[in-house]
């Protein structure tokens, strides 16, 4: 099987000294495109570090993380920033969405701040498998948290990107919306065969997934 992602030596520290915490030491890691992967572990174990080094919005202490064929540690900022935009979707657990822009702006912005033209119709099917074609024109206020985390992954699936990082997406929700949100993201990831992966601390989410990997002390255990 094809791997979209691959993490060789990765390691994050933050301190030194006496003080140093090894949020990350020397994690490998590879996955398959298409699939869906759970990252769980305890609170402290390093699923946000890893996540967050994933995605490029921090620079590892040593290590390898390739994306296709970029090795993101290899890129400066600003090209790292334009991969991202372009590669990568974010569902974080608080939404993250802009209260003054309405539904539909909202899932086109990154898109727009990229000065690339949308795909309407591919963005329209991701809206109707998400159940938001009638709210389009709303504010993201006047929305339920489990609509609005169904905004998020419309905007995190609107660009194509080569893969979708969730940290925690129904943290805020309760366990019956939880649900139904993963199972429309799996499925619109299965239906556009968008690699996933997702950090949870919940178990019955995990068990969603098509493979669980758990970190412990900034190492990967299983
Ligand atoms: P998790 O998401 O699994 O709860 P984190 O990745 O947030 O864990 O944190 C892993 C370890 O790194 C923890 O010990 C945490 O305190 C530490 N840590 C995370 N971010 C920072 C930071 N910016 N500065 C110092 N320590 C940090
Ligand atoms: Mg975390």
């Amino acid at each position: 099987m094809e791997s979209i992602l691959k993490v060789a030596g990765l390691k994050k520290y933050y301190g030194k000294g006496d003080t140093i915490v090894k949020a990350l030491d020397d994690v490998a890691l590879e996955i398959e495109r298409g699939k869906f992967t759970a990252i769980i572990g305890t609170s402290g174990s390093g699923k946000t570090t890893l996540l967050n080094m994933l995605g490029g919005l921090d620079t590892p202490t040593a290590g390898s993380i390739q994306i296709g064929n970029t090795d993101l540690t290899k890129l400066n900022s600003e090209q790292a920033t334009v991969f991202r935009r372009k590669q990568i979707g974010f569902v974080f657990q608080n939404y993250n969405l802009v209260p003054v822009l309405t539904v539909w702006e909202n899932i086109v912005f990154p898109i727009s701040l990229d000065g690339r033209k949308p795909d309407k119709s591919f963005i329209m099917q991701v809206v109707k498998l998400l159940g938001l074609e009638g709210k389009l024109d709303s504010l993201p206020n006047h929305l339920s948290g489990g609509q609005q985390q169904r905004v998020a992954i419309a905007r995190a699936l609107a660009s194509k990107p080569s893969i979708i990082l969730a940290d925690e997406p129904t943290g805020n929700l309760d366990s019956k919306t939880s649900d139904d949100v993963i199972g429309l993201l799996k499925r619109t990831s299965r239906e556009f065969c968008q690699t996933i992966v997702m950090i949870t601390h919940n178990l019955e989410i995990a068990r969603m997934a098509d493979r669980v990997v758990r970190i412990e002390d900034g190492h990967i255990v299983a």
